[in-house]
């Protein structure tokens, strides 16, 4: 059996496995932990093993990276990466910073080492609206990569001297508002929990504040909030607005409710790049290792300890 080969390998090494929650469930099962970027960046920070095995895409087995430099971290497929982190490179952030170089330049965490050692504050989807509000109104600010989140903190916040990125995550950008309008008609009692990443954040707004949905059906969640949500959703159906993978660990939580996707085909092709096969290899080979150089990752450690100080980071995706 594969898992035993991955339990036998991990005493070796003194291993520790992270899955992030859009992992296919076998991978989700065998892991010592599992949950959002942010959470199990922390935990890596943390823990006791000398190799930490990151079963998610490479963004964030860079930041597990960035902040427990002394671990080996591995991957095990190191061309799994991030439509959303792609959207933006650190030639990109550096020339619109000399447009606007008195800006504040804040990033989502999925965005590169590279990126994230320019930028002042990086932020998840829990505290982004918070990061926002703590800078000086009348100082302008660079957000990016994800115009969807971006449009969230804009609306949130009433800033007009915020300039927006226009990235997006293929994934979430998929599940659209149609998709949205369409499954809360078929499940009219339904809570709906949507990542501000989707493309039918805005369309749920849109659509609450015209009364076509009740506004106290809407949570706008980041993937650790509903999971904190589904602990009080505990019967009845819930629609779901994030990548598929999520829904796992929603019905664990909560196993007498129905979770549905608003659209099940939104699911991360590089998520489910991480296989068992690759898992067992990666632990047998020691591969594929990631390393940030020492001069970007001290930089890009600041941006992602600022964040961890303002508000409530709770999690990303
Ligand atoms: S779901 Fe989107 S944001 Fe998340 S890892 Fe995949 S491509 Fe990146």
């Amino acid at each position: 059996m594969w898992t035993d080969e991955v339990q036998k390998l991990k005493q070796e090494r003194n291993a520790v496995i992270l899955a992030h929650n859009y992992q296919i469930p076998e991978i989700q099962d065998i892991a010592d932990f599992t949950g959002d970027s942010l959470a199990l960046s922390r935990i890596a920070a943390e823990t006791d093993a000398d190799v930490i095995v990151f079963c998610g895409v490479h963004f964030m087995a860079e930041s597990a990276k960035i902040l427990s430099p002394d671990k080996t971290v591995l991957i095990p497929d190191a061309d799994a990466g991030c439509s959303l982190a792609d959207s933006i490179t650190a030639e990109q952030l550096q020339q619109w910073k000399e447009e606007f170089p008195d800006a504040v330049v804040v990033s989502y965490v999925n965005t590169t080492a590279d990126v994230k050692a320019l930028t002042d504050i990086c932020c998840t989807s829990s505290n982004a609206v918070e990061v926002v509000a703590s800078i000086d109104p009348d100082t302008e600010i660079l957000f990016c990569p994800d115009q969807f989140l971006g449009a969230h903190v804009k609306r949130e916040t009433g800033r007009d001297n915020m300039h927006i990125w226009a990235g997006e995550c293929h994934v979430h950008a998929g599940i659209n508002g149609k998709q949205l309008a369409d499954q809360a008609a078929a499940h009219p009692d339904a809570p709906l929990y949507i990542h501000p990443e989707c493309g039918c954040a805005n369309s749920a707004i849109f659509l609450a504040g015209e009364g076509v949905i009740d506004p106290e059906r809407v949570h706008m969640l980041s993937t650790g909030g509903m999971l904190d949500q589904a602990t009080q959703d505990t019967h009845g159906t819930v629609l779901v607005a994030t990548e598929v993978g999520m829904l796992h660990q929603l019905q664990l939580k909560s196993p007498n409710t129905d979770f549905q996707p608003v659209n099940p085909q939104a699911s991360c092709s590089y998520m489910k790049m991480i296989t068992p096969e690759k898992l067992v290899a990666s632990l047998r080979d020691m591969k594929d290792e990631v390393t940030v150089p020492e001069d970007i990752a001290a930089k890009a450690r600041q941006s992602l300890e600022r964040m961890i100080a303002i508000g409530n980071p709770g999690s990303g995706e």
